[in-house]
């Protein structure tokens, strides 16, 4: 059931958010005692004070989770048991979504809207979904002479490090957790410095739900020294990190100072949205453009900020595109009016400013958007036409508000310039013919290509990307499932003569 505004504020008002570490099935502060803020971006109201985690609480984190794991209280438990528990922390996710949803809006200013959705029918819907497989996962038995019996079973990989973003702060740390708790890994949850409010409140609610001490952590602190010290360490076994390219790249160097753990890796892009010359451009057409650009105020990696549309078509679909743009209500997030938040920093503000700042430097015609005169760190949804393949603003990764249309004259133009990127997250094709549409979905090099309508799948499929993009790890699918276990050959050598 959907609240009013009043209700959301009433709540927000209400709600002391936790901002200690959760460890070994206990709240506490950071061994040194420091803490950060938190704030509200779209207000820069101060949430709360939260344990600033260094190496040492990261080592206290790792060691409960090694000895949960060794123990075997959750790894080697009956699979039925976890699935018990994990159902459990699903109905807990879904009873509280509204406080956590309200929680995660004052903590990123994402709407309420998008919030609600996240945590209320994705997360619970995770947790479910990975519970349901966790009975359900078997080994082989290989063809053998008949001197051996060779058994091929699957194990959890150990103890798991989990680095999220600031996006979708909650969801991601669900997206970690739901498969590798299913496959009896024990997680050590570092959420971004910016939004530690909900992965704190959803490891209580664990606890709630039954999951034993130490099998789940969190240690909220900042890259440099929480996310250093997961990636250092070596007593984790693998660190799945979902963030930008560039910090990924640090994950590669801290695996091999260490101890060589499995990197996992899902990161930036810079996805483009593709209108062949036979497509309509109709309410749906540009309803998926305008959404797949400024979702979450632009602030997915998936996002299709590069929109490579047919030359003839470019007018239509600019002056359908900006009518649809300008009903959009920017505003305060809690109100569920409220299409488009804020960014999630006063500097990341500035940093999409300066992009737009250099889009107009480069040539690029600014159609609508920038700058808005309001308290918070708001940025206007802003279009550029004009924009040509090596503008930064078609090659970065702005990570805001800020959609650039690039005219191509036929498929192979607009293949050859969807293709000229570090990226391969992902891309949409809208066209009427499916043997083009099938041509350029066999040729995008991205983790996923949708056609005829922007989507990232479901959670039936595997999310990840190609080239800078990832590893070859997925989120998602049974293929996130795959990444928390590991396989062991049993060779048994059996009597053939009796
Ligand atoms: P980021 O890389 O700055 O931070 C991500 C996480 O890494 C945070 O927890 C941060 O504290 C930590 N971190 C930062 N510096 C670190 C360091 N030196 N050592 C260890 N850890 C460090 O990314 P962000 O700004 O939080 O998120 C935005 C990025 O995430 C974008 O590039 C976006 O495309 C990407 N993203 C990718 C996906 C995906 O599934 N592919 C999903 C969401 C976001």
């Amino acid at each position: 059931m959907s609240l009013t505004y009043d209700h959301y504020k009433a709540m927000s008002d209400t709600l002391s958010p936790n901002g200690q570490a959760f460890i070994d099935g206990s709240f506490c502060d950071a061994v040194d005692g420091s803490t950060f803020t938190t704030i509200n971006p779209a207000t820069g109201e101060t949430l709360g004070h939260v344990a600033h985690c260094k190496a040492a609480d990261v080592n206290r984190a790792v060691a409960a989770a090694r000895r949960s794991f060794n123990d075997g209280v959750w790894s080697r438990a009956e699979p039925s048991v976890r699935k018990e528990i994990l159902l459990k922390l699903a109905g807990l996710v879904a009873e509280h979504h509204q406080e956590l949803a309200v929680l995660e809006s004052m903590d990123t200013g994402k709407t309420i809207t998008d919030c609600l959705h996240e945590i209320g029918t994705e997360a619970p819907k995770f947790f479910q979904w990975y519970a349901e497989l966790a009975d359900k996962i078997f080994g082989k038995v290989a063809p053998s002479a008949e001197d051996a019996l060779a058994l091929i079973v699957r194990e959890p990989v150990g103890v798991v490090g989990a680095v999220v973003p600031w996006n979708f702060p909650m969801l991601m740390a669900v997206w970690k957790m739901a498969p590798a708790l299913a496959a009896g890994c024990s997680v050590v949850v570092k959420p971004a410095e910016q939004t530690p409010l909900t992965a704190i409140r959803l490891a209580e609610l664990a606890q709630e739900a039954g999951i034993p001490d130490g099998v789940i952590n969190v240690v909220p602190g900042y890259g440099e020294t929480a996310g250093q010290a997961i990636g250092l360490h070596s007593d984790i076994d693998i660190v799945s990190f979902t963030g930008s390219t560039e910090v990924g790249r640090m994950f590669m160097r801290y695996a091999g100072d260490s101890n060589l753990k499995g990197i996992g890796l899902e990161l930036g892009g810079k996805s483009p949205f593709i209108v062949l010359e036979d497509a309509d451009i109709n309410d749906d057409l540009i309803e998926h453009a305008v959404m797949s650009a400024f979702w979450n105020g632009g602030q997915n990696c998936s996002a299709n900020m590069r929109q490579l549309i047919a030359e003839p078509l470019v007018d239509t679909f600019l002056e359908r595109v900006c009518q649809r743009v300008k009903a959009f209500k920017l505003g305060d997030p809690l109100d569920p009016a409220t299409d488009i938040g804020s960014m999630i920093t006063e500097d990341h503000k500035r940093n999409v400013m300066n992009y737009i700042e250099q889009g107009s430097i480069e040539g690029a015609q600014m159609l609508m958007g920038g700058d808005i005169d309001m308290a918070g760190s708001f940025v206007l949804p802003t279009v550029f036409n004009g924009v040509t393949p090596k503008m930064r603003i078609a090659r970065e990764e702005i990570f805001g508000p800020v959609l650039g249309v690039i005219s191509v004259k036929n498929m192979e133009e607009a293949l050859a310039v969807a293709r000229d990127t570090d990226y391969g997250l992902h891309a949409t094709v809208f066209t009427k013919d499916i043997d083009r549409a099938i041509h350029m979905a066999r040729s995008l090099p991205c983790g996923t290509v949708s056609v005829n309508g922007f989507s990232e799948g479901d959670i039936q499929t595997p999310f990840g990307g190609y080239k800078q993009s990832g590893s070859l790890a997925r989120d998602n699918g049974t293929e996130a499932l795959d990444q928390y276990l590991q396989t062991k050959t049993i060779w048994i050598t059996t009597k053939t003569q009796f």
